[in-house]
């Protein structure tokens, strides 16, 4: 009997496809097959790689609005956010296209007359990744976009909740004529995929994005190969708004950041840091922002925010909020619930918490849904020791118009994405990626593609 992992629709709980577990065998004859097409992919030139890839680009857009409502069906996150992601995931597409026809060597200059010294680079080699639910396609694309365009072939192992649109956001890769043995997906449970890959002399990269400790075992487990790893992992964002601050912009890209994909996203602001001078008038105007919020089922016109993926991130956002509680904050909206267990879908509302201490678990650890704790600060320094004081470091907000306190942020903040008056500084263009418990590597821009090169140094004498 083949196993198979159910898809479900987070938002109703109905079945929404069944799914075949590839078995151990099956797994390890893809990364043969995957490595033995390196040897080809590899070498075709960085033109003919980069026109395949804006194919493929093109073919996601014309199925986009399909893509999107299959991502809706199985991730929860309403159609608009679901678009909006396969904009940003052709995004990737076409920005490491471009890139592809850049992988620039260079020479220098030696230390006698008689040797030349040439640096070249190179694809590594076979590419796994393993892709967390949040964002389906668009973290498969901002891995699979560099490693093709680098030139070294790709394997994939999605999120059991969401494989749906990761599966066919890759097919449509093969429609275009990019061979399915340079980029394949497997499925399986993490745990047993994550093994294989990182046991197999095939595989010269993991690259990975989700939670911290899963990101742990995998750098454990890749030192047995020496393998490269890219970790894009957990975050903890905190946002600050200054004394100078446009409150009213503030209040507005906190929603954008706060409440995307219902707050499950790594870089969701999770602890929002304001001045004593500028909490009231900015909770007011917060607050009345985050009553307009539409709660639902993803698919229906006007919905703002989808369900909570599954039971057991539900109960982590509904303890954080219960733990607060029971220190002393208090709600300003929100801490409402729908769910049935039964049938197994989940709704947090949108959740404002004020008075909020540094005693809180929901100050400590990422929450990865729809609430916005509200903590006040005196002094820039203080919300400073306040937004450092986590393992994490992947993203950070600041809303302030003085340019010295924007200045001083930005250079004592420990995070490896910062957004100073842009509750939304994600872009292709750019390096995202986290310091500390966030992660190893950046993805996006010239920096993203540089992990899937090896350097060789030739030093040549006699000459
Ligand atoms: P997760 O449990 O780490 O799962 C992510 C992926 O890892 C899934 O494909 C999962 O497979 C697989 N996996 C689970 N256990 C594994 C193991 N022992 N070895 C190898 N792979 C394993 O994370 P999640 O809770 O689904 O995702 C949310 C986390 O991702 C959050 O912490 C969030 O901050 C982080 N995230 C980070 C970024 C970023 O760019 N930094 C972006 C998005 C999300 P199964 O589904 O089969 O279990």
């Amino acid at each position: 009997m083949v196993d198979v992992i159910q898809v479900t629709n987070p938002a109703t709980g109905e079945r929404v496809a069944e799914v075949n577990i590839q078995s151990d065998e099956e797994i390890k004859e893809a990364i043969n097959r995957g490595h033995h097409a390196f040897q080809t992919w590899s070498k075709i030139d960085a033109h003919e790689r980069s026109r395949l890839i804006r194919a493929w680009s093109a073919k996601v857009q014309e199925h986009k609005e399909e893509l999107a409502k299959l991502m809706t069906l199985e991730n929860g996150k309403p159609l608009n956010e679901a678009r909006g992601e396969i904009d940003y995931s052709t995004d990737y597409l076409d920005w490491y296209a471009e890139e592809a026809k850049r992988i620039y060597g260079r020479t220098i200059p030696a230390n006698t007359g008689t040797k030349r010294i040439i640096v070249t680079k190179e694809p590594i080699g076979l590419v796994a990744a393993i892709t967390p639910w949040n964002f389906p396609t668009a973290m498969m694309a901002r891995k699979a976009a560099p490693a093709l365009a680098a030139g070294c072939t790709f394997i994939v192992k999605p999120a059991s909740e969401t494989p749906l649109s990761g599966m066919k956001f890759i097919d449509y890769a093969h429609e275009v004529g990019i061979p399915k043995d340079v980029i394949q997906y497997v499925m399986g449970q993490g745990k047993a995929v994550g093994e294989i890959f990182t046991e197999s002399e095939f595989v010269r990269k993991i690259t990975f994005t989700g939670s911290t400790a899963v990101g742990k075992q995998l750098i454990k487990n890749s030192s047995d190969k020496i393998q490269h790893v890219t970790m894009e992992l957990g975050g903890h964002a905190p946002l600050i708004v200054a004394e100078d601050a446009d409150v009213e912009m503030a209040a507005q890209q906190t929603i954008a950041t706060k409440f995307r994909n219902a707050g499950q996203t790594c870089v969701c602001a999770n602890r929002i840091l304001v001045h004593e001078n500028v909490l009231e008038e900015f909770t007011e105007k917060f607050v009345a922002e985050v009553k307009k919020l539409e709660v639902g089922n993803g698919l229906e016109e006007g919905v703002d925010i989808g369900p909570i993926i599954n039971e057991k991130g539900y109960n982590k956002i509904v303890s954080q909020i219960e733990d607060a509680i029971s220190k002393g904050a208090e709600v300003l909206v929100g801490s409402q619930f729908q769910s049935d267990m039964e049938k197994g879908y989940f709704f947090v509302y949108p959740t404002v918490l004020k008075n909020v201490t540094t005693e809180m678990m929901i100050m400590h650890e990422e929450t990865f849904g729809p609430v916005a704790p509200i903590i006040s600060f005196k002094t820039i320094e203080e919300a400073v020791e306040l937004a450092n004081g986590t393992p994490y470091g992947l993203a950070a907000y600041f809303f302030t118009n003085d340019y010295r306190v924007g200045h001083y942020l930005h250079e004592h903040l420990k995070f490896g994405i910062i957004g100073w008056n842009d509750g939304g500084p994600s872009a292709a263009h750019a390096p995202f990626g986290g310091m500390k418990a966030s992660g190893l590597g950046r993805e996006g821009g010239i920096e993203g593609i540089e992990p899937y090169l090896e350097t060789k140094y030739l030093s040549i004498g006699g000459l």
